[in-house]
């Protein structure tokens, strides 16, 4: 349940709800706005106290929340969330931010020139994988930490904040310690004991849709990292599997205006997944951004025919630079900008 408190409250009275929260065994999740405090008392049987808080004088009223997920509802909280990343960079507001990269960083030269390359283009935010989720197990599957440190080594040269992907528990102190957010893949989205881990420990997280994985899933399972006490989720839309296979996944637009209605998160497209050919990316990261996403993540390689992983949709470095003037245009043109 929602417990609002009338305006103004003072930290000591909302440290009289919460402790009475936690004195129940219950964790309270407070979410601070301009004049108003909401505290979410969140968990089973949580309503069987409703009337104990409503006997509070600090307490305005209190609500249920009637989906499954409360924290990333947007009955939890009604304005946008926007997430402070690190080096000024916050997603989620007017900014469309653009994360760029390799699929997976191979080594330092690829990684240092395709983050100049797409840095001086507009891109705000550099990825690379170190640990790769391969369909088959004799593909490359990453360089672990000695490509954490080339991605942490390129973001601090270019002053960029880092993305790269985590897909076991293990992996999160490692992803925390090198990168400012941690990508948690499509094929994990219902691991929970990452989803856990990524929420016990402060970086933001970009959790991607997986590709079988129903919108409600998908806030599902960012409820995992939220209740845990890690309010800094974008969820990612990277395509799904449908009948279609002239593309490698179908980019589900329809879920950016599903999801802006339905929670408060930030929104980010991947249409280099989403369509898995490099022909297309640019018309679908352009209807991404006319559809509202409040982020994207595109790869980029300088050599494509020679990467180690997803060259077929990693787009040119030339192709980038022109397509960030051209989703400048479409950013503007909905009220929002990249440039
Ligand atoms: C990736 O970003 O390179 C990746 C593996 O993404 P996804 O989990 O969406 O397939
Ligand atoms: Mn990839």
């Amino acid at each position: 349940m929602i417990i609002t408190l009338k305006k103004g409250a003072k930290p000591k009275e909302i440290a009289a709800v919460t402790e009475k929260i936690k004195t129940l065994g219950y964790k309270p999740h407070v979410s601070k706005g301009k004049d108003v405090t909401i505290i979410g008392m969140i968990g089973e049987y949580a309503e069987k106290y409703k009337d104990a808080f409503e006997a509070m004088e600090i307490v305005e009223h209190i609500s249920e929340i009637q989906k499954p997920y409360k924290l990333a509802s947007r009955e939890f909280k009604k304005s946008n969330t926007i997430i402070k990343v690190s080096r000024g960079v916050e997603i989620g507001g007017k900014k469309v931010h653009i994360m760029a990269g390799p699929c997976a960083i191979e080594n330092k030269e690829i990684m240092f020139n395709t983050a100049k390359i797409i840095k001086d283009a507009g891109a705000t935010i550099l990825r690379g994988g170190a640990f790769k989720p391969r369909s088959s197990p004799y593909a490359f599957q990453g360089l672990g930490e000695k490509g954490l440190k080339i991605i942490e080594a390129a973001g601090e040269k270019l002053h960029m904040p880092t993305i790269s992907e985590a897909m076991s528990p293990e992996q999160v102190a490692l992803l925390s310690k090198y990168c400012d957010i941690i990508q948690i893949g499509a094929r994990n989205i219902q691991n929970y004991d990452l989803l856990r881990a990524a929420g016990k420990q402060p970086k933001p997280v970009l959790l991607k849709r997986g590709m079988a994985t129903t919108i409600k899933e998908l806030l599902l399972s960012a409820e995992y990292i939220l209740s845990q006490g890690n309010y800094n989720v974008m969820l990612c839309e990277r395509g799904i599997r449908t009948f279609e296979d002239s593309t490698r996944f179908t980019l589900d637009l329809n879920a950016v205006p599903v999801l802006r209605k339905l929670t408060h998160l930030p929104i980010v497209l991947d249409p280099s997944h989403g369509t898995g050919v490099r022909e297309y990316v640019g018309t679908l990261a352009k209807a991404s951004v006319a559809a509202g996403a409040d982020a994207l993540i595109l790869e980029v390689h300088p050599k494509p025919e020679e990467a180690l992983s997803d060259g077929p949709q990693s787009l040119l470095p030339e192709q980038f630079c022109a397509l960030v003037k051209e989703l400048d245009a479409v950013a503007k043109a909905v009220g929002r900008e990249i440039l």
